[in-house]
């Protein structure tokens, strides 16, 4: 573990691209290199002091720490790159590609992938929450947000083909979780993500009938009948993280688009269920994900 306060000190320990290297070995490795081919943990190290190779026989193939995360193929400085990830991860509502190429002097363009990558670092595993789970559903969609309500009113006539489902839950004491919904009804996003054994709160919601049969308890809020905090019936926690989420999309980003919108969601989630760590902290934990690379492949490839 690295020890820093804050982002200067963390630029200082890492201005070097050899320390840097070091750091990400140190994050990734943990003192034992793994051929990222073909898993044979039996690597040596070239006299270049940054490229490995292989002794499997049947692999002998040479790589250097970022084969095979996000920081792959990438012309970037990984000086810049451990920037990027504190910054990214350190900002309660994120950061604009505008405003990481210029505080980085970096392309738009590099900006936006280096923060697409960076993102993927944040998925959580889908681990099912239990005891007692706030469940709701929002709508995130393009531009409309920013109009007025007669505006709004009309254009919803015309349905909801611009916007984009959203399911978050809230675990009491425990994580938040943001999933897009897409052909699945609510209540298969629900079994998805939350044991049987506990107990759910939604809000009145059709969808969520018969909810009760399938899980321990299932207690709803009326938001009609204004009765939003009753004993442990409530949903503010997850609406909470609701606003967080859209001030994060419209206050950074301005408007995002669908095939990306998941992405968002996992690092507003990743930020709130970090929220109690040091900057510092949360760097380190980010860059112990640092395996799994983002290809630009899959980056850009068409949401069907
Ligand atoms: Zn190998």
């Amino acid at each position: 573990m690295m020890n820093f306060k804050n982002l200067k000190e963390l630029m200082m320990n890492l201005s070097d691209e050899k320390v840097c290297r070091e750091y990400v070995e140190q994050m990734r490795w943990k003192g034992n290199p793994i051929c990222p081919h073909c898993k044979g943990a039996n690597p040596y190290k070239l006299k270049d002091g940054k490229t490995y190779r292989c002794k499997e026989k049947t692999c002998k193939r040479d790589f250097t720490v970022t084969v095979g995360t996000i920081m792959e193929n990438s012309k970037i400085a990984l000086s810049t790159w451990m920037a990027a990830i504190y910054i990214c991860s350190a900002h309660k509502k994120g950061i604009s590609s505008l405003q990481l190429s210029r505080d980085l002097g970096i392309t738009q363009k590099s900006a936006w992938f280096v923060l697409h990558r960076v993102r993927q670092l944040m998925g959580e595993p889908i681990d099912k929450m239990d005891s007692i789970v706030e469940v709701d559903e929002t709508y995130v969609g393009g531009k409309w947000e920013n109009m007025n309500r007669g505006k709004l009113k009309e254009m919803r006539k015309y349905g909801r083909e611009n916007k984009v489902p959203v399911m978050g839950f809230v675990q009491r004491d425990g994580k938040a979780r943001l999933t897009v919904i897409g052909k699945d009804s609510f209540k298969d996003v629900v079994r998805k993500n939350i044991h049987n054994s506990a107990t759910v709160i939604t809000d009145t919601h059709l969808s969520y009938q018969g909810l009760k049969f399938e899980f321990a308890g299932h207690e709803f809020v009326n938001h009609s009948q204004s009765e939003y905090r009753n004993g442990i019936t409530y949903t503010n926690t997850v609406e909470g993280f609701f606003s967080i989420l859209k001030r994060t999309i419209f206050g950074t980003y301005h408007q995002v688009s669908p095939k990306h919108l998941h992405r968002y969601c996992e690092e507003t989630a990743y930020r709130y269920n970090t929220r109690k760590v040091k900057d510092n902290e949360r760097f380190n934990l980010t860059m112990q994900n640092v395996e799994g690379r983002l290809t630009y492949n899959n980056l850009i490839q068409k949401v069907n």
